[in-house]
């Protein structure tokens, strides 16, 4: 009998703790005797360069890839389960890619950031889709949150939906550049009543 293969997406803001579920996951497939694999942007190097280590700090190896070929390379017939760490910093390609590998019957796992800074969907590394299209072949999609850390006498502490760039501590301009891996210092979870909205948002602009 054909095994059933399926796509699971962790998607939400950054801080959220993406990685840590992944890892988890991952290392849950292992345990119950899979064979595994980790994929990691190779554009990402906050940690380590073959490693993927989540905020905070659990690690685990991982390839560093920025082709659909190398992706290929690296893949063989004994494998069991695939995880995407960062995806949006992966090609377009990448959707019918999970498509077919889940399809083929195996488990895929990706984890994405959903939105950029400016509160759009992150679109992929080429710009031809956005993570949204990953979102739509899923079969379960994790939703995921961080702390609001804005302060004014005390820290807000509410979910956080979104993130905040910021430079000097303001919200940086709306066509500042989409793609800058950063770490804490440069993003802020916010939530709704925090989280300082671009008027230029094509989303939040009424059709006529
Ligand atoms: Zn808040």
């Amino acid at each position: 009998m054909k095994k059933e293969g399926r796509l699971e997406v962790i998607t939400g803001t950054m801080f959220s703790g993406k990685s840590t579920e992944l890892i988890r996951r991952l290392n849950r497939y292992e345990i119950s005797g899979l064979r595994t694999i980790l994929y990691k942007p190779a554009i990402d190097t906050r940690y380590a360069e073959t490693a993927v280590a989540s905020h905070d700090k659990l690690m685990r190896q991982a390839i560093p890839v920025s082709t659909m070929e190398e992706i290929r390379m690296h893949l063989s017939d004994k494998t069991e389960v695939l995880g995407f760490d960062e995806a949006q910093f992966l090609p377009s390609d990448i959707v019918p890619f999970c498509h077919e590998q889940a399809q083929y019957g195996r488990i895929v796992i990706a984890s994405f950031l959903l939105k950029n800074f400016r509160d759009e969907a992150f679109p992929f590394m080429d710009g031809k889709r956005t993570v949204l299209d990953l979102m739509t072949i899923a079969d379960s999609i994790t939703s995921m949150t961080a702390i609001c850390t804005y302060r004014e006498t005390e820290t807000c502490g509410r979910d956080a939906s979104r993130v905040q760039r910021l430079q000097d501590g303001k919200p940086v301009p709306y066509d500042s550049p989409v793609v800058l891996v950063g770490g804490k210092e440069s993003y802020e979870p916010r939530c709704r009543l925090h989280f300082v909205h671009y008027a230029e948002n094509k989303h939040l602009i009424p059709i006529r």
